[in-house]
């Protein structure tokens, strides 16, 4: 049985925003969420159906919980891959396994973009500091170390500026497995929400642009600002590789719109997240199908919903930490669509809610 009818649920391993952001789109179609998350601050708890308290080495557990529902999905790429081993023999595991393999580890995943033909940056991996010291010999500096596995807002990531600070550096990522990356020179970066179906139809969200601060997410804009060309090889490239992975979901492709030496524009794929994504937060209010109601349709193996904009374009920022104080003054605001994660402590560089602005244009 592949396709889910109202009523049943949805399994989703991981409790955090994306996961609750998952559980309220499902409950307008008639789907229930049972969130399954280790003991911690678990906001998806409090909107979902039924949670379960588990490890996700907890053999048993995981079985009660994949007898429970009637397909699963994760908020997270680093589940372990004997948990997602053992929950897809029991229930449609979507996205796949394949999914999870090439995007948990940042070699395997260079490795399948350059396999898709697509560019990415420059990259050696790294196992020991000999490896390391070639590799800044290769792609010169600055150069940015990255653990293969687990990183994420930055971390596991050391950026090294010259040769003499390959020991340091690689000491910084406790010698962990990694690669070595060139810097690539781009004017912006993009991501592009794709949502595939199980039947194979896939629909882009607009393609977005993302402003970082301290390595975090701080602004998404929506359309983005570049030229039609190039959105259509955004979208061709992103349809590409959610195909190769046969994927059903919602795929987050990040991009660098890099500059070549003679000025010409390029897409560059930085990164993969096979999951609903921070920088498409903004579909919310301003598509007809969020990405949260796109990934919970393609889950159930429902037909994909209608990405377009209903406006002009959007702008979302999130509330990191304190910022998280301001939302008196923003729920004062017309028009901006305040979201609070209910998450029971602030501390600093937590994602505590985001605001969403619609813009008509006219
Ligand atoms: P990542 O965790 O790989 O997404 O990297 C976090 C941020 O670091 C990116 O959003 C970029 O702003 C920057 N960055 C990462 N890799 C590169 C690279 N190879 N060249 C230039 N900037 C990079």
């Amino acid at each position: 049985m592949t396709r889910l009818s109202p009523g049943d649920t949805i399994g989703i391993l991981g409790g955090g925003q994306l996961a609750r952001m998952l559980a309220l789109a499902a409950a307008p179609l008639g789907l229930r969420c049972h969130i399954y998350a280790p003991e911690g601050d678990n906001p998806a708890f409090q909107v979902a159906a039924a949670h379960t308290v588990a490890a996700y080495e907890d053999a048993a557990a995981l079985a009660r919980f994949a007898g429970a529902v009637q397909a699963i999905t994760y908020e997270f790429e680093n589940v372990p891959a004997a948990a997602a081993a053992q929950l897809a023999a029991l229930a449609p595991l979507r996205p796949g396994a394949t999914a999870l393999a090439v995007t948990q580890d940042r070699l395997t995943e260079k490795r399948f973009i350059h396999a898709e033909g697509l560019a990415t940056a420059p990259f050696v991996p790294v196992e020991s500091l000999a490896d390391l010291r070639a590799g800044l010999d290769r792609l010169g500096v600055p150069a940015i170390l990255k653990t293969r596995r687990f990183g994420y807002d930055g971390k596991g990531q050391v950026l090294i500026g010259s040769a003499a600070e390959a020991e340091a550096a690689f000491a910084a990522i406790g010698a962990a497995p990694a690669i070595l990356e060139g810097m690539v020179r781009f004017s912006r970066e993009l991501s592009v929400l794709i949502a595939r179906g199980l039947d194979g139809e896939t629909a882009c969200f607009a393609i977005c642009e993302n402003e970082h601060r301290h390595h975090i997410l701080h602004r998404t804009t929506a359309p983005a600002r570049i030229q039609p060309a190039l959105v259509t090889d955004a979208e061709r490239l992103a349809a590409r590789l959610a195909t190769a992975l046969d994927y059903v979901g919602v795929l987050a492709v990040e991009l660098f719109l890099a500059h070549a030496d003679h000025g010409e524009a390029e897409l560059v794929v930085n990164e993969l997240a096979p999951r609903v994504h921070n920088s498409g937060h903004w579909t919310i209010e301003a598509c007809h199908s969020s990405q949260f109601e796109q990934h919970i349709r393609a889950v159930a193996g429902w037909p994909l919903g209608n990405p377009a904009m209903r406006c002009a374009s959007a702008s979302m920022i999130n509330l990191i930490g304190d910022e998280v104080s301001q939302w008196p003054a923003l729920l004062a605001e017309p028009g901006a669509a305040l979201h609070l994660y209910g998450k029971a402590e602030t501390r600093p560089g937590r994602k505590m809610g985001h605001v969403t602005r619609l813009q008509n244009g006219h």
